[in-house]
């Protein structure tokens, strides 16, 4: 597989898919976290620095056809603020604007095209009207099947050579972010630098963890996390269970959890991970004690109690003190360390604290030598939010697509490039 950093750009064409998918503000249509469009400059700077020239193709929100307030306009100025340069722009992907203008594209220069997801055959999901047939489903879908390969043709055409960089979309199988490498030979298609080290940070973590390996996981469900888990378990030395899913586990146990989140259908799959643990010689650190509310709001009045003892009409909101001590003390003597997941309703002043004492320990870790991974979108928010992101080894930007790569599974952007 070609690597990005060995490649020689000079003269040549790159077509590039970036994430793009930028949060603007509603009324002036300006972007409001550039994190995205930051994580893709060494990319652009390579071939750019090569003597290349570029076309960047993106999705920005879930647009239905074209809407204007899902231009990608307004990454413009942001891209040329970074690059100190002028950014060319076609208003569509496949039209004859772009058409034209990714053939007269000359080196140095870069071409951003217009949001991908205006048609709908980037997705591959057709637009159905109410009432169709099983048949008629089947029909309209090999249809779009169709469309989805013609537009990743066409796109193929504008360069000589294709670069994934948009990790966040990894696990999706769309025109841009899969079915376009099948046009291009093994040898001019490859990452960028942001999937390169996406990629070392999760593969470090799974497959060459020094031990003690120890994963923390938290949020607000057990059923959104049961897969990554049961992945971990084969390959972690610890797993600390905090945020809303500890009920879960309590109840499960027979503890009383009050009026605490609870998936009534996973006490078993609970149970089932408590026993899978043991088995496999993996210590399950569930909370000790419970920061309770009488409300789900930040005037609630509060208590402290055992994790297993919360009364009926209070709600578990974070960990409590005994609890931060005891995870604290573990995520300290660890040596590999993933986050996914708040410990408690962060977002609530109130209920933060458990999280923040998670996200400093984690610092605390990094900085005694450990490899610790954050990802997920709270976890991220959080050590963000704590000022902690240079202080860990690496911060994730892709939530789902993180997730399913942790989970065991193929990410679509991923085995396109690899010709897997
Ligand atoms: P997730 O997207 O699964 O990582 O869940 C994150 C959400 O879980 C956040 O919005 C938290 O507020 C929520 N959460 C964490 N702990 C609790 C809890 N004890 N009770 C209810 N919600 C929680």
């Amino acid at each position: 597989m070609k690597m990005i950093q060995d490649f020689n750009f000079k003269g040549k064409k790159a077509i590039v898919r970036v994430d793009f998918n930028v949060p603007l503000d509603k009324k002036t249509f300006t972007v409001t976290d550039d994190t995205r469009i930051r994580g893709a400059l060494l990319t652009i700077k390579k071939i750019l620095g090569d003597g290349g020239c570029l076309i960047l193709m993106s999705h920005l929100g879930r647009p239905e056809g074209r809407m204007e307030k899902y231009s990608l306009k307004p990454v413009i100025p942001v891209l040329e603020k970074y690059l100190d340069k002028k950014i060319l722009f076609a208003d569509d992907c496949l039209g004859e604007s772009a058409v034209s203008m990714a053939a007269a594209l000359k080196p140095g220069e870069i071409l951003l095209l217009e949001n991908v997801r205006f048609y709908p055959q980037e997705e591959g999901k057709p637009i159905l009207p109410e009432n169709v047939t099983d048949e008629e489903k089947k029909a309209a879908k090999a249809a779009m099947k169709v469309k989805q390969k013609e537009m990743a043709k066409q796109l193929s055409g504008y360069a000589e050579i294709y670069v994934n960089d948009a990790f966040g979309t990894a696990h999706r199988a769309h025109a841009t972010t899969a079915v376009i490498a099948d046009f291009f030979p093994e040898e001019n298609r490859m990452f960028g630098f942001l999937i390169n080290s996406e990629l070392a940070a999760m593969d470090k973590v799974l497959h060459s963890s020094q031990k003690p390996f120890t994963a923390i996981m938290g949020g607000a469900k057990v059923s959104d996390k049961i897969m990554l888990i049961e992945n971990l378990l084969n390959r972690c030395d610890n797993i600390i269970i905090g945020g809303g899913m500890t009920y879960t586990f309590i109840k499960a146990m027979g503890g009383k959890i009050g009026n605490s989140l609870c998936e009534g259908d996973k006490l078993d799959l609970a149970l089932q991970l408590i026993a899978k643990a043991k088995e496999k010689n993996v210590n399950l650190y569930l909370p000790v004690d419970s920061l309770n509310a009488d409300k789900f709001d930040n005037d609630a009045a509060t208590n402290i109690t055992a994790v297993d003892a919360v009364e009926d009409g209070w709600m578990g909101l974070d960990i409590a003190e005994k609890t931060i001590e005891k995870f604290s003390e573990v995520i300290m003597a660890s040596k590999t360390i993933l986050w996914n997941g708040p410990m408690g309703v962060f977002e609530m002043e109130k209920f933060s604290k458990g999280t923040t004492a998670v996200a400093k320990a984690i610092a605390d870790a990094t900085a005694n030598g450990a490899f610790t991974l954050i990802g997920g979108g709270d976890s991220v928010a959080a050590i963000n939010k704590n000022g902690l992101a240079d202080k860990v080894s690496y911060v994730s930007t892709g939530g789902g697509a993180m997730l399913e790569y942790m989970e065991g599974k193929k990410l679509p952007g991923i085995t396109a490039i690899r010709g897997e």
